[in-house]
């Protein structure tokens, strides 16, 4: 069995189950800020013949799986317990084997159109590619994929039905912001206009859509317009769904120097909540569904459909907010330690003890004689987040 088959570098957090195919290489942008993930890679496209001969290899492997389940004396059954035994033995074989099976064993339903902007392909191009997807792999019930919003604000709505016929299921969009002057600074390449002409191109064709939004992105500077502008940008879209995904500012990425030279000045965690709270506030005639499901978001509760639960998502970061001093810092070790998920979580005795172990650590660490001064824990705290992206 020839068992390769090429993979991506990322996909969004809800993709953590899907199959991923690439369909083309890198970004064809490249110039975000905050955006490190295809920096020095090259955009190029694949054939379809090349992407279908991917498909043949996942096809390959799946009957190479259900095989293995014959020879192990599970009648050729793909369910979870044969799927563990098997994935259990998998260590031999490559990723992409390893890839198939764990797909297989979260239901072999949902794949990833991969890199960062699938709708670059000519969309008869992707009309087959879906088409050979679903007609190789017949348990897919959803595709999905990352496109730019320039790209879809081109792209005709007659075009995005004939995908959404062929089987695309949902567009994720990096919206990031919606106020120009930000999108302009942090080199987006796209304006609001566009986003809005984009959204709602998907919306009509029956796609449907999911709006990145990231807060933290104005900084000091920005931060209302920032809040403001992207929600009356959705308000005008009313996707189906809006995902949070914080800010966070690595060495590799172009504004890490921005940061270093003080021209641009991060939020700190309780700044952040107080954007998230205003951008919620302005959101309005909506019914998207708001996820805060990336690792790197403080609050993951701030969660829900709106407009019925917009005044409980407000009511979350209230209730944050009304914390004291020393209580936010301990529910923020704690979420960037990955111990917590929620506010509740204040109240095991337990987490509180470990947690406070790793504040007075970091309070000590470096000086013995002198406590840390508050500016340097919030830059200890802000390094833990380094672990998630
Ligand atoms: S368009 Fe997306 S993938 Fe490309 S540089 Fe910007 S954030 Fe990164």
């Amino acid at each position: 069995m020839n068992e390769m088959f090429e993979m991506g570098p990322i996909r969004p957090p809800s993709e953590a189950q899907s199959l991923l195919i690439r369909v083309t290489r890198n970004c064809p942008w490249n110039k975000c800020e905050f955006c490190h993930t295809y920096k020095g890679e090259i955009f190029s496209f694949r054939s379809v013949e090349e992407i279908k001969s991917d498909i043949d290899r996942v096809k390959e492997i799946v009957d190479g799986i259900r095989q293995t389940s014959w020879s192990m004396g599970f009648a050729g059954s793909l369910d979870q317990e044969t799927l563990r035994a098997i994935f259990s033995r998998s260590a031999r074989y490559g990723q992409a084997f390893q890839s198939v099976a764990g797909w297989l064993y979260f239901g072999g339903t949902q794949v990833f159109l991969q890199d960062a902007n699938s709708l670059m392909v000519k969309t008869a191009d992707l009309v087959e590619i879906i088409k050979y997807l679903k007609e190789k792999l017949p348990s897919i019930e959803r595709i999905t994929s990352y496109a730019r919003a320039r790209t879809l604000a081109k792209k005709s709505v007659a075009e995005l039905k004939d995908l959404q016929q062929a089987g695309l299921s949902r567009i994720h969009i990096g919206m990031e912001t919606g106020y120009d002057p930000l999108l302009q600074y942090m080199k987006k390449g796209v304006t609001a206009k566009e986003q809005i002409q984009a959204g709602k191109n998907v919306v009509e064709s029956g796609i449907s859509l999911s709006e990145y939004v990231m807060p933290g992105l104005g900084g000091k500077r920005w931060w209302r317009e920032h809040a403001v502008e992207t929600a009356k940008v959705l308000n005008q879209i009313d996707p189906d769904f809006i995902r949070l995904r914080t800010l966070y500012v690595r060495p590799d990425m172009p504004l890490y120097k921005k940061v270093e030279s003080g021209e641009f000045i991060r939020l700190t965690d309780d700044e952040v909540a107080a954007e998230i709270r205003l951008f919620i506030e302005t959101l309005d005639g909506i019914h998207s569904t708001l996820v805060s499901d990336h690792i790197l978001n403080l609050l993951e509760e701030v969660q829900g459909k709106f407009p019925d639960e917009k005044e409980k998502m407000i009511g979350v970061i209230d209730r944050y907010q009304s914390l004291p001093a020393e209580e936010r810092l301990c529910y923020r070790v704690s979420r960037r330690l990955g111990y917590s998920r929620s506010l509740d979580d204040l109240q095991d005795p337990d987490l509180r003890r470990r947690v406070g172990e790793v504040i007075d650590q970091v309070r000590r660490s470096g000086n013995r004689e002198e406590t840390m001064p508050p500016e340097k824990v919030e830059k200890e705290i802000y390094s833990l987040m380094e672990n998630y992206i």
